[in-house]
């Protein structure tokens, strides 16, 4: 038979990735294992349910599996459903592309208490995937300094997507770094302050010591660089410092500080799981062609294979048909 083609992970990577393997393979089985019931990883989970531009790409991933016979398997972790040793066995390549899905923590006291959430959890439930209703009411304190700050400010202050009837009534964003530092896009600020319509403050240069409360948070406490203390009320805090190794049933973690593309012989990582929480869906792009470019020199797509047929999941699957 011919090349056969695991990708685990139907996050834009792994869907760039089947993408490119497409065009240069066009006999190929391309199958994609994904561990929610639904595609598509953050492009679904985390960008914002307002910024439906950017959530488009996933009408090009749809023509993959409805036209490109790319095979999707959702709802299948691997690692647990199936074993990463069953997959590396029974395809030619198995790409890991599962992504780095737990927020950053402060490492603070006081971030267990109510109405403390990480952008993560909170972009998810914007976006209808799941998890518990952060409670955005009041005054919304969000701390970090790129484009998904910016992101949870505007949903906040907008009522978007799952917050439908529920805003916040200001908001302010803080951080560590300087003005100057902060990675925040010039147009999503823009975007930003004309949403907030005046209830947008932005704080730079303040690390976060403490946060208070009894059981929900009231205040949190800063630092700033000359070593003078600070509290700010706040009736709610939403953490946006960024994406840590989550606990994982795959024999490997993703690497945070980055790994070669090709981990074994014919094993491959790509994406967030390779070069750790930073880049865009554009990037994804790139790492797709950069991926398949990689398998298709490594010689491994001659070995004997058997694909998805030869999986003990095919044997259950068949069975309850
Ligand atoms: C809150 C937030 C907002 C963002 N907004 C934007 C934006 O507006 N524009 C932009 O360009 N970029 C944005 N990004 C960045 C962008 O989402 C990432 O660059 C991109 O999603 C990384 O792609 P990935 O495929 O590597 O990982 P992911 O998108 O995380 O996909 C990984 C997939 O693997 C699946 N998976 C994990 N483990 C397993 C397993 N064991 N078996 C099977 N499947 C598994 C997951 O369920 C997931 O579907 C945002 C990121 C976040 C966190």
């Amino acid at each position: 038979m011919g090349a056969s083609i695991a990708i685990v992970g139907s996050g834009p990577t792994g869907c760039y990735t089947a993408q490119a393997l497409r065009k240069a393979l066009p006999d190929a089985e391309i199958v994609i294992f994904e561990r929610d019931p639904q595609p598509y990883g953050l492009v679904r989970t985390g960008v914002a349910p307002d910024h439906t531009g950017t959530k488009a790409v996933t009408r090009q991933f749809d023509r993959l599996f409805e036209r490109e016979r790319v095979k999707l398997v959702p709802g299948v972790e691997v690692g647990r459903t199936v074993a990463l040793d069953e997959l590396t066995k029974a395809f030619h390549a198995v790409v890991l592309a599962t992504g780095l899905g737990a927020d950053r923590r402060l490492g603070i006291a006081g971030e267990t208490l109510a109405r403390v959430t990480g952008s993560g959890a909170f972009a998810r439930f914007a976006n209808g995937a799941g998890g518990p209703r952060p409670d955005i009411s009041g005054h919304i304190l969000v701390i970090g300094a790129g484009n998904v700050a910016i992101d949870v400010a505007r949903v906040a202050l907008k009522g978007a997507g799952a917050f439908d009837g529920e805003t916040s009534t200001s908001a302010t964003i803080v951080a560590r770094g300087t003005r100057e530092a902060a990675r925040f896009d010039p147009a999503m600020l823009k975007e930003l302050e004309q949403a907030a319509d005046g209830r947008l403050t932005l704080r730079f240069g303040l690390t976060p010591l403490s946060i208070r409360g009894e059981q929900t948070v009231s205040a949190i406490l800063f630092q700033d660089s000359a070593g003078k203390t600070e509290e700010i009320a706040c009736d709610s805090i939403v953490t946006a410092i960024g994406f840590e190794a989550e606990a994982t049933a795959l024999p490997y973690r993703p690497f945070e500080t980055g790994a070669p593309v090709m981990l074994a012989p014919g094993l491959f990582a790509a994406g967030w799981f390779r070069r750790g929480p930073r880049g865009t869906i554009v990037d994804a792009r790139a790492e797709g062609q950069t991926v398949a470019a990689a398998i298709l020199e490594s010689g491994c797509l001659t070995t004997e294979r058997r694909g998805y047929d030869g999986l003990s999941l095919q044997d259950t699957q068949k069975a309850l048909t």
